[in-house]
């Protein structure tokens, strides 16, 4: 029996010596003589093992065999659990990228669309797949029921991976940071229950087909600049803030103006006599410290346009409503200006929720229709037929009531008229807000039963 079985894989260790649970071997020397105490060796056993996972991913049948578990079971390098697999971090990553090369030139030799199996892989610990003097493009790759543990990066600020077939995460672990940033997808790719433990930067990432995320926890996955028009999300887990859903880029706003507050306090404790003429220059929009803050702000936007508008491609009109409200949310916090002063913007939420609320902008023409009989009390009206009656202050509030919605309907012939001049002011504001309000009442109705 030849010992170099396994020629692809000369770093492994192969010559049938299987390590204890938690001794793993690093390097051929340390092998040596071991077979004389007892160690199991027994190369005609080894090659007629097999991996105990091949019959489930089917693929790791020619893959050298590195671990035998506590039940006689036997493991290949992919699927031997992490700290078992005989070789070190590094070697292992080289070897997943070196299968990843073979199949990209059997592809591009022989005009295959082959695509790569990495089905029920267990990682050794970080891995960047992006490697000097390897190539970034990279045929389509299964990673379904992979477990990745440590960070794992697919792209970078000025390098990514080009995926030129479909990509598969179905039931994927990732227990460390994974990096998107810049990848592109040429064909499709599926996350399927995958299962993100800690950050997520899916930004930049260019898709000429469809991602699609099933029943994945989107909290820490960041978007920034990604096309979500391209992104079907079904059955899944967003961030919530204040009952409405988020994206996770929304939340690192709120951190950052947090950060922000909480080193503006340490320097106002610090400085009180500076304070004055500081404070208008400590708005986190304009803030040096901060120069990307409001880019951001309008990154976030978009996001939520594109999400908007794959609602209505999708004729999904709760879709719809949903993210134009937070799409309108962000435009209102996209300036300072807009966010603290009751501008269009502000007006416009306060009166009917950017016209998707029509119990508050009931509530809010309720509002106006009370307060606004009530000032005319304190106006004093008049009647303008016999017997001559006049209503000053509250205790008449019917009366003050019937006219203000005479008012607003623009009836020819009211039963009172205001006594003042600026009753008489009152009564033109009055048609106009109510007015105005009565079409954002009904437009929010609208827009909640139009679906
Ligand atoms: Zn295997």
């Amino acid at each position: 029996m030849d010992e170099y079985n396994y020629q692809e894989y000369p770093r492994v260790l192969y010559h049938g010596l299987f390590a204890p649970k938690g001794h793993p071997f690093q390097s051929a020397e340390e092998t040596e003589g071991l077979d004389r105490q007892g160690w199991f060796d027994n190369l005609a056993l080894l090659h007629k093992t097999k991996c105990c996972k091949a019959d489930k991913y089917d693929w790791c049948l020619n893959k050298p065999i590195v671990y035998k578990d506590s039940d006689d079971k036997y493991y290949c390098l992919f699927h031997a659990p992490k700290g078992q697999k005989n070789v070190s971090l590094e070697a292992f990553n080289e070897i997943i990228i070196d299968e990843i090369q073979k199949i990209k030139i059997s592809n591009d030799v022989n005009k295959l669309k082959q695509t790569c199996n990495f089905d029920g892989t267990i990682f050794e610990g970080d891995i960047n797949f992006l490697k000097k003097g390897f190539s970034n493009i990279f045929p389509g790759i299964n990673f379904s029921n992979a477990t990745f543990n440590g960070e794992t990066d697919f792209g970078s600020d000025n390098d990514f991976i080009i995926f030129t077939g479909e990509v598969f995460f179905s039931d994927t672990i990732f227990n460390g940071k994974v990096d998107f940033s810049g990848v592109e997808f040429s064909q499709n790719a599926y996350f399927f229950n995958s299962n993100f433990k800690d950050e997520v930067d899916f930004t930049l990432v260019s898709i000429k087909e469809t991602v699609r995320f099933e029943g994945v926890d989107l909290s820490k996955i960041m978007f920034a600049d990604t096309d979500l028009r391209k992104v079907d999300f079904i059955n899944c887990t967003f961030r919530k803030r204040n009952g409405c859903e988020i994206l996770y880029d929304e939340s690192k706003l709120y951190e950052e103006e947090n950060l922000f507050t909480a080193r503006n306090w340490d320097k106002t404790a610090g400085f009180l006599e500076i304070v004055k003429e500081k404070y208008n220059s400590l708005r986190i929009y304009d803030h040096p410290d901060y120069p990307e803050y409001k880019q951001n702000i309008n990154k976030v936007e978009k996001l939520y346009r594109q999400l908007k508008q794959k609602g209505k491609e999708e004729h999904n009109e709760p879709e719809v409503s949903k993210w134009y409200y937070k799409e309108k949310e962000m435009f209102r916090r996209s300036s300072h200006w807009r966010r603290f002063l009751p501008g269009i913007t502000t007006l416009y939420r306060f009166s009917s929720g950017y016209g998707e609320e029509p119990a508050r902008a009931g509530l809010m023409l309720l509002f106006l229709l009370v307060s606004i009989s009530l000032l005319f009390g304190l106006a004093g009206l008049h009647s303008t037929q016999p017997p001559a009656i006049k209503i000053q202050g509250l205790k008449d509030f019917s009366k003050l009531l019937l006219s203000t919605l005479q008012y607003a309907l623009f009836e020819r012939n009211p039963d009172f008229m205001p006594d003042t001049l600026w009753g008489k002011y009152l009564k033109i504001i009055a048609r106009i807000l109510i007015s105005l309000q009565t079409v954002l009442f009904a437009l929010a109705v609208r827009n909640r039963f139009r679906r």
